[in-house]
């Protein structure tokens, strides 16, 4: 959707912001340019809708040569969200949201209407916010108006200069999980400037981490944070990147032990002897069609013999679905003090994960994200003390 083909840019003074940069961003997808300041991150992402004029090198969007096409129009394809948001002060939110609509030349009520249907979606209800006007916002509240109004045209292309940079960590956090909400929904192709790492790695589906008008390392999350290409980048990611690759590895089913099970209207007697055999100490109980209805030690099965398992049940506190972040189902372990937490498919239980299953998780991503990278390469001694 946006390719990039060696793309250089020298500002008059001679310095060179961007040096022969290649590379793409496929449609749909949500690339992250992260990097220490004055590396080029914005002014790569300014020359895409030609706001800045490379030097040389080409730049392709949805297939075309952007510099044969002309600049407002190029624009309007693509939706801009700044950090300073840059909202008209004397317009209402609503107008604000539907700038770009009526600029384009939408009747009036049309682009209210798509404005007011924006503003719900960044989760601001267009009765109480759309007559407000921006300083009567939050920060958190104007940055979702930014993206609001970045999306009222529906542009295939969304550019995203630190679009939560001026916003408190805790706001930022929310934003952040909105904004991937959104996305899952509205599936632009979004390149976002931040020079944070956790931001890049908590967005991305691919990140690009700049060195000095260079990319460094442009991979996956999971890639870059495992099998860092370059001594700069295993610098820039942190020494703590093992930790952040449980939050950007999911709980695939392979990962999951699975333990003795007990059904939940089967005899007490008849699970306890089966727990005997097998040596175990507590069993995971199912319903009729395999969802989770808690768990039970086997000296509650054996002291409880006479009635079914259902009674003598406790229920399972620590669970998360598959497909939820490694880190979730560690935080689940430590917030409730337990050796392994449920993983549930829907509401069917899934298997466990242990802390052994874990580690061998982290293992198994490093491996998928290092194809075609020596494994010697692999540094495995930031996700284990092995
Ligand atoms: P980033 O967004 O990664 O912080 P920029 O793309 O803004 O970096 O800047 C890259 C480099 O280009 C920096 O050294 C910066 O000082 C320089 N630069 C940016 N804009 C201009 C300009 N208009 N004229 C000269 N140099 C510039
Ligand atoms: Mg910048």
């Amino acid at each position: 959707m946006i390719r990039f083909e060696q793309v250089s840019k020298v500002y008059p003074d001679g310095t060179t912001a961007v040096d022969d940069l290649s590379f793409s961003v496929a449609e749909g997808e949500l690339v992250t340019l992260v990097g220490p300041s004055g590396c080029g991150k914005t002014t790569t992402m300014m020359m895409v809708n030609r706001l800045i004029e490379p030097t040389s090198g080409r730049i392709m969007v949805d297939g075309e040569d952007i510099s044969r096409i002309d600049p407002v129009k190029l624009r309007r394809r693509i939706g801009y969200v700044i950090q300073q948001v840059g909202l008209f002060p004397h317009r209402t939110v609503l107008d604000n949201t539907a700038t770009v609509p009526s600029l384009v030349g939408w009747k009036r009520a049309r682009a209210h209407a798509r404005a007011a249907e924006l503003l719900d979606l960044v989760g601001l209800d267009p009765k109480v916010y759309g007559s407000r006007y921006p300083a009567q916002l939050s920060g958190g509240q104007r940055q979702r108006v930014g993206v609001a109004r970045a999306l009222a045209a529906d542009p295939p292309v969304l550019l995203m200069d630190e679009p939560f940079g001026a916003v408190d960590p805790v706001v930022r956090e929310r934003l952040q999980d909105e904004f991937l909400r959104l996305q899952a929904t509205v599936r632009k192709t979004v390149l976002l400037v931040t020079h944070d790492i956790e931001e890049a790695v908590r967005m991305g589906d691919r990140i690009a981490v700049y060195g000095q008008g260079r990319i460094e390392q442009f991979d996956t999350p999971g890639a870059v944070l495992g099998a860092p290409a370059t001594d700069y980048v295993a610098r820039f990611v942190g020494a703590d990147r093992g930790l952040k690759r449980l939050s950007v590895t999911a709980i695939e089913p392979d990962d999951l032990a699975q333990p003795p099970v007990a059904r939940r209207d089967e005899p007490a007697a008849a699970a306890a002897a089966r727990l005997r055999d097998q040596g175990a100490r507590w069993a995971v109980v199912l319903g009729a069609s395999g969802e989770l209805h808690g768990w039970v030690s086997a000296e509650a099965l054996s002291t409880g013999a006479g009635g079914t398992v259902s009674g003598l049940a406790c229920r399972m506190e620590a669970w998360v679905p598959l497909g939820a972040p490694l880190k979730q189902a560690f935080s689940e372990m430590l917030q409730h003090d337990a050796g392994w937490v449920a993983v549930l498919d829907g509401t069917r239980f899934a298997g466990v994960l242990t802390p052994a299953k874990l580690h061998e998780a982290l293992r198994r991503s490093v491996d998928a994200d290092a194809r075609g990278v020596a494994r010697g390469q692999v540094d495995f001694d930031s996700v284990s003390d092995a």
